[in-house]
């Protein structure tokens, strides 16, 4: 190589490396360019026990019902309120559901199946929680009994089993803590957007953000058909005396 040649391809690596030294000194590597101070999320008071956090809504604590309704043309909720804090379905007397009706919301509900079962499979402690009175995650005690997996505890009924079965023995009390985004629609009633749902199954995570495929159905698939973006809650009664207790949702 000549001495030509040479001063070209130093002359060459330098402007290199002068381009890359100039292009690092002037990138702003300050943190401060990725730190967001607005808006700043309102304060909310975590729940303690069995108090909730500060901005829920109680749709039941000890020994009110007076935030549902019979599903039968209104009507106060005809389900006994126990000594305990808790209230029981009353067997042939109908589901209730919550005078307000919700969209998005996080839900906390604690339940139990009866000590004494007298059925099986789903006659088990057999009741639901309905999102929007269309969309059922079963409740049921399937400490040991069995049935169909995507109807069994926890499962979001006849759509998804859950990813574990997180039951307590039969008798305890347990817990659904729910995540639940509400379908939307388009003005001409076609679907814009499927419901999800996350459920943890007394802490544990049993569904996880999953796609509704429209409401529940007894028999045959689920389609989804146009209704507004809040609907009430509703809580089944399968004949079977399960109660309930600690009840409060969170709007999102
Ligand atoms: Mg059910």
């Amino acid at each position: 190589m000549d001495k030509y040649n040479i001063i070209k391809k130093l002359s060459s690596a330098l402007a290199i490396i002068f381009i890359m030294a100039t292009l690092t000194f002037c990138q702003d590597w300050r943190p401060v360019l990725t730190e967001k101070w607005e808006p700043v999320p309102p304060k909310v008071t975590p729940g303690e026990g069995t108090l909730p956090p500060s901005d829920a809504i109680i749709l039941f604590h000890g020994n009110d019902l007076s935030s549902w309704e019979s599903t039968r043309g209104g009507g106060p909720a005809p389900w006994k309120i126990e000594d305990d804090g808790s209230f029981t379905i009353i067997p042939g007397s109908g589901d209730i559901q919550t005078k307000q009706s919700f969209g998005d919301v996080q839900l906390h509900i604690e339940w139990r199946a009866p000590f004494e079962v007298v059925g099986d499979g789903q006659d088990h402690g057999n009741s639901g929680v309905y999102l929007q009175k269309k969309y059922e995650i079963q409740v049921l005690d399937c400490y040991t009994n069995k049935t169909y997996v995507n109807g069994q505890t926890a499962s979001i009924y006849k759509q998804y089993a859950p990813l574990v079965n997180a039951c307590k023995p039969t008798g305890e009390w347990q817990s659904y803590d729910i995540i639940f985004m509400a379908p939307r629609f388009n003005e001409d009633g076609s679907l814009f957007a499927p419901a999800t749902l996350t459920l943890l199954h007394n802490g544990v995570l049993v569904q996880n953000h999953v796609t509704l495929q429209g409401p529940t159905e007894y028999i045959g698939l689920p389609e989804y058909k146009a209704h507004d973006l809040k609907q009430p809650l509703m809580l089944q009664n399968h004949a079977n005396p399960v109660s309930f207790r600690n009840i409060w949702v969170r709007e999102l």
